[in-house]
């Protein structure tokens, strides 16, 4: 391959340096195709006859991107190559001839741009495709479909396709590129009488001659047509009615065409799982339709999304991914923003730090949200739907964003002590079961809930009936601390020291050390363990094992422990608070032996207090626990 790519190059060269013509249309113009690009061309080739009419919207939809950036040159006073040519789509058919050209008006490339644009792989979304393809090797006959692999997805119906372009910089030349989608393409140059514009002329396969059939490719534009901005010439006639569906009125836009737009602009086969129209005329005109895709487009192993959010000024494309429309944490969604309120000639730079736009950022950012509040009021079974699929996003969210942190907090959903397994539940219907004499929301941070549910941190709670939230994904402690308060109420963890639990009503007097006995017990701990813990307690928090541990004030939680020790980082050391169960037998026990025998005493002590420790999940060594209790045991049976 390398060795062809010389040739290829070496002749290019040649030709240019000796100038002749014969010579360069025949070798000159061969080049092969990038790697990545004859790769992505098997896949597509290869592999998906059932979607194979996506490559009509995608060619569609470039042709109206090409539309659009021509719109934008001539409205920001740009001198294009004729001017007066209408911005139009032409798509013809020819039966007898099996072939289908899809032709616009647009900006057209030059000659550098085709060789960039149509042999390499540019878009960054069809590289992501790419390395799935390759990871996955097969079953992903859906994927086409939901990402579009752009223009090379023409090969999925095309013999030979031969691209004609002419850019709209009035000294261009005009080119023509012709390909098998196979090894590579040739270009000559195009007639001089080559329109502004680019046309592309598909060659069908033998077992695709139905896109040069009228009436099927006609159903096929008839799908999308709606939403490109432009005319449609279709065989000579006209095809569609102009309309930007995000300017009009959302009464009189029905969930079916929705669903069509979103599936046009959003390059997808399936439907939205819930979407938004937004219009607002004051403090800024504001048109906006966003959707949510039925798939978070980063669950399956795509890495990071990109926005995918449109910007337009009244119908006008300013750019088609601005990065920094909506913060980070909405890169899911996609659609469009549009307002009459930006200047048109607004460029990338300015984009990226433009008053006007963060004020948009920050509109439609409190409407989603509000959107999903409504959605969660009045079909909670979708939001349940959203929540499971998006909620890494709206955590992000609240992580991210301090400025609508509160109101993403209502949107959290989790299990509980009160709710069953798999059943979720809000801070708002938390806060409802608040029990009179309960301040604060209670939480607790683990692996599962099958773990949280043998928490020994839960028997203070649960013994005074207040409920406790489980969270259980990884980084939720830092959702959860950045939230601080829900519904004015302060969110504790309850594997903290200085929780202050208000005192046990009704409880029956049980037997258990008393005050001077307990004070001994603890202070002899604290010799004898000398610096190990930050504080050494007796505490009515337990009430059946003898003894917990309670993360120290100033100490790093298991989970961010956990997380450091992942990354390589260094871990500061912790100082665990630990509280004896004064009613229970095995303390009442050990403070008297105390006394009677220290040795054993402490081989006790040390195993209750790793019990605790193993329990909390704060036990660095299990070793430890090993160990000691090997050596009790021998103590014991050797007396
Ligand atoms: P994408 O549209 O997502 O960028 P495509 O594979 O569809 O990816 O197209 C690749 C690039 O080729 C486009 O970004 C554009 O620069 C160029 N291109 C494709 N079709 C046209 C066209 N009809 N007119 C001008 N440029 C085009
Ligand atoms: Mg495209």
């Amino acid at each position: 391959m390398r060795l062809l790519t010389c040739i290829a190059l070496d002749a290019a060269a040649h030709a240019r340096r000796i100038g002749g013509t014969i010579f360069s249309t025949i070798m000159a113009n061969t080049h092969q195709f990038q790697t990545e690009v004859r790769q992505l061309l098997d896949i597509v080739i290869h592999a998906f006859y059932s979607d194979r009419e996506v490559f009509v919207r995608e060619l569609v939809s470039n042709a109206s991107d090409a539309l659009e950036k021509l719109r934008l040159k001539q409205l920001t006073n740009a001198t294009v190559y004729e001017p007066e040519r209408e911005l139009r789509i032409t798509i013809t058919t020819d039966e007898e001839g099996k072939t289908l050209t899809i032709a616009d008006a647009g900006i057209g490339m030059t000659r550098d741009e085709v060789v960039e644009y149509l042999g390499t792989i540019a878009h960054s979304g069809t590289k992501k495709f790419l390395e799935m393809m390759k990871e996955s090797k097969g079953g992903t006959q859906d994927l086409i479909g939901q990402f579009g692999v752009g223009f090379y997805s023409v090969f999925m119906a095309a013999d030979k396709v031969e691209v004609t372009t002419r850019s709209w910089q009035p000294d261009a030349t005009a080119v023509k590129w012709t390909s098998d989608g196979k090894e590579g393409y040739t270009m000559e140059d195009a007639p001089a009488d080559t329109p502004r514009g680019t046309a592309i002329r598909i060659h069908l396969k033998d077992d695709a001659t139905d896109f040069a059939r009228a009436e099927h490719v006609r159903h096929i534009i008839n799908k999308y047509s709606n939403f490109v901005g432009f005319p449609i010439d279709f065989n000579g006639e006209h095809l569609n009615t102009v309309q930007a569906i995000w300017m009009k009125n959302k009464k009189d836009v029905k969930p079916e065409e929705y669903e069509a737009f979103y599936k046009f602009t959003a390059h997808s086969e399936s439907s939205p799982l819930t979407y938004m129209h937004f219009s607002a005329d004051a403090p800024i005109v504001l048109n906006s339709v966003l959707f949510v895709p039925e798939d978070n487009p980063e669950a399956m192993g795509f890495g990071r999304c990109e926005p995918n959010v449109a910007l337009y000024c009244h119908k006008v494309l300013i750019d088609s991914k601005p990065d920094n429309l909506l913060p980070e944490w909405l890169r899911f969604l996609t659609g469009v923003v549009d307002s009459e309120d930006l200047p048109l000639n607004i460029s990338r730079e300015m984009l990226q730090d433009n008053s006007l736009l963060r004020r948009i950022s920050g509109i439609i950012t409190k409407r989603f949200i509000k959107h999903l509040e409504g959605l969660a009021k009045d079909d909670a079974e979708k939001y349940e739907e959203f929540w499971r699929r998006y909620s890494r996003f709206v955590k992000e969210g609240i992580v991210t964003s301090w400025e609508h942190k509160d109101t993403l907090g209502k949107l959290l959903r989790f299990e509980s002590t009160f709710t069953e397994p798999g059943k979720l539940t809000s801070f708002a219907d938390y806060v409802s079961r608040m029990k009179e004499n309960q301040k604060d929301v209670y939480v607790l941070f683990g692996a599962s809930r099958a773990q949280l549910e043998h928490s020994p941190y839960l028997d203070a709670l649960q013994a005074r009936g207040f409920e406790v939230a489980f969270f259980t994904d990884g980084g939720d402690q830092f959702v959860v601390e950045s939230l601080m308060k829900v519904e004015d109420k302060e969110i504790k963890s309850i594997d903290r020291a200085n929780l202050d639990l208000p005192p046990l009503e009704g409880q029956p007097d049980r037997p258990g050390l008393d005050e001077e006995q307990a004070k001994a017990l603890t202070e002899w701990v604290t010799e004898t363990f000398k610096d190990s813990f930050s504080k050494v307690t007796t505490s009515d928090r337990v009430s059946s094992a003898p003894a917990i541990a309670l993360q120290g004030e100033n100490d790093i939680s298991p989970e961010i422990k956990a997380y450091l020790k992942a990354m390589g980082q260094p871990v500061p050391e912790t100082h665990p608070e630990i509280a004896f169960n004064p009613h229970n037998p095995i303390v009442q026990k050990l403070a008297a032996l105390r006394t009677e025998n220290e040795e054993l005493a402490t081989l006790l002590a040390d195993q209750l207090i790793n019990t605790a420790l193993l329990r909390a999940g704060m036990l660095d060594d299990p070793a430890k626990l090993a160990d000691n209790s090997q050596a009790l045991l021998e103590k014991l049976l050797s007396k």
